[in-house]
């Protein structure tokens, strides 16, 4: 920034949230980051470099650099990321699959987990989806519903993972929870099919054939436990279809 001029800048704060793209504090001295700039071409740097010159937006020359930052493809694909969570093939691209994260659920749980996934495999994705797909609850998400996480294995797609919040096994979240699965499966079956990740085409048709909202967020609220610490043991009831299908 200095090299293009930019003299007030103090300092640069990467975040990683969802919410921040860029903005502008303390007097225009900080200039505030969504981590997917870290990797930003010269173009964007330049772009920064006039928006910090001229105070903010109130320029046209401003305007039209915040556009081009908006517009930035990266920046998309980041955004989508965080989102949904963990949907970047490369954070587990290796050869070995990644040792499994710890499911916070009980045994219950994870058999109910097991039976809906082998429902909605059955009668929504056309069975198209491997078995034996690790599924896990997770207590550490925040925002997120869930993550489908991808890996490579001796050059073959893999799903690593689908992990939901825990707090989705809560009363009053059924809708939210059925849809979530199914959000992470159609991510399963869009990255197996179709090597993609994140809230694409691809991913979109998937979505609307198996019946959850096309859409990267979920705007519906979400019961949510009390404080983060409590332990969360229900097991919601299954239907009876499904019930059958539980081994
Ligand atoms: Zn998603």
């Amino acid at each position: 920034m200095r090299r293009r001029g930019v003299v007030r800048l103090r300092r640069v704060v990467f975040r990683r949230n969802r919410s921040t793209i860029w903005s502008l504090t303390r007097g225009g001295s900080a200039l505030n980051l969504h981590e997917a700039f870290r990797s930003a071409p010269a173009p964007l740097l330049d772009a920064f470099a006039v928006i910090i010159q001229e105070r903010g937006v109130g320029s046209a020359a401003a305007r039209r650099a915040s556009a081009r930052i908006r517009s930035w493809p990266e920046l998309k694909r980041a955004l989508d990321a965080a989102r949904c969570g963990g949907v970047d093939a490369a954070v587990c691209g290796g050869e070995t699959p990644p040792a499994p994260a710890r499911c916070c659920g009980t045994e219950g749980q994870r058999r109910y987990l097991r039976a809906l996934y082998r429902y909605l495999n059955a009668t929504r994705f056309g069975g198209v989806l491997p078995d034996g797909v690790p599924l896990r609850l997770s207590r550490q998400m925040r925002s997120r519903l869930g993550h489908m996480l991808p890996a490579r294995l001796r050059g073959q797609r893999r799903v690593a993972e689908i992990a939901l919040n825990v707090d989705l096994m809560l009363e009053g979240n059924g809708a939210e929870r059925l849809d979530t699965l199914l959000h992470e499966m159609a991510h399963a079956a869009d990255f197996l099919q179709h090597g993609s990740v994140g809230h694409g085409a691809t991913w979109k048709a998937w979505a609307r054939r198996v019946g959850c909202v096309p859409e990267a967020t979920y705007r519906r609220p979400v019961q949510t436990r009390k404080r983060r610490r409590d332990a969360v043991t229900r097991v919601p009831p299954l239907p009876p279809a499904l019930a059958r299908l539980r081994d």
